[in-house]
């Protein structure tokens, strides 16, 4: 089943995808951390509500589409360096693609939903960059997952465009924490697709669009380090529960990378795009970032 969130006559709710019309759901829980918590049996009340439902859904053009995940329980986790033409092209990396896979993370404050837009302040940086990424979601607790059980472990799938500052990752000691979580700068979605309907992680094309330009064309087949060794690496002595979510890494083509640089602006289209999973689909809007503010979200 292919989840999102939306906005349903004003109320936040869960619906399942059926083609690109939306199945709103009434019987079960209106956040999918809830959904993903409850097992078997929450997923088993879902296709019951789908199979009895009689309507004809809501256009997907309709429904206001809003994060799939909305409920973090603890920082988005994160891959960085993870396609071996990511990291060569990238700068200020280690000499040798490092032996273990490499982390980072994300705060909620910087999800946004497949629609809308990526927040962008010339003031607080002169270097926002695209990353479109494989998104994890984890269904099943564990620590020490062992590789060969660790897709076990995976509830479904996403995408995400991992909007990033070089210039902030540079000029606070070469870190990935600044860099990486200005407010409502990364799209996910636009669906999580459950484990079941994507089969073998290793086998999406992955896709980033600039204003109609492909800038990124990859599978995630070159990944370093695949999906089971990622969820093992990480869990090792750390706990993953259900409802975390990982992203993979980028592959070649980033901006920052490209000679000349290039760099999104106010007013760019983004589109990220994934097999069987969608796109996401943002502008790049000007937002007032710098202002001393109360930091209301967006
Ligand atoms: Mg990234």
């Amino acid at each position: 089943m292919r989840f999102v969130t939306f906005v349903d006559n004003g109320v936040e709710r869960l619906g399942v995808l059926r083609g690109d019309r939306i199945i709103p759901l009434h019987e079960c829980p209106r956040d999918l951390v809830d959904v993903i918590c409850g097992g078997p049996q929450a997923l088993h009340a879902v296709r019951a509500e789908v199979a009895a439902y009689r309507g004809l859904g809501i256009p997907m053009a309709e429904g206001h589409l809003l994060a799939p995940i909305r409920r973090f329980r603890r920082d988005i986790l994160c891959t960085g360096w993870n396609y071996a033409d990511h990291f060569a092209e990238s700068r200020g990396q280690p000499a040798a693609p490092p032996a273990h896979p490499t982390f980072f993370t994300k705060g909620p404050d910087t999800v946004i939903g497949p629609h809308d837009d990526i927040a962008f302040d010339p003031k607080v940086s002169a270097k926002w960059d695209y990353e479109a990424e494989l998104a994890v979601v984890i269904g099943r607790a564990g620590r020490s997952i062992p590789r060969a059980v660790a897709l076990d472990h995976v509830w479904g799938y996403t995408l995400a465009n991992d909007v990033s500052q070089r210039d902030l990752q540079q000029v606070h000691g070469g870190q990935w924490l600044k860099g990486k979580n200005i407010d409502a700068t990364m799209p996910i979605g636009p669906c999580v697709v459950t484990a079941d309907q994507i089969g073998d992680p290793q086998n999406i094309q992955l896709r980033c669009v600039v204003n109609g330009e492909v800038r990124q064309d990859a599978s995630t087949r070159q990944m370093a380090f695949d999906v089971a060794t990622l969820i093992s690496e990480l869990s090792f002595g750390m706990t993953l529960r259900p409802g975390d979510l990982l992203l993979t890494g980028t592959p070649a083509g980033v901006g920052n990378a490209r000679e000349p640089q290039v760099f999104l602006r106010d007013g760019d289209e983004v589109v990220v795009r994934g097999d069987r999973i969608g796109e996401l689909r943002n502008r790049v809007v000007h937002w007032d970032l710098a202002t001393p503010s109360k930091g209301e979200a967006s």
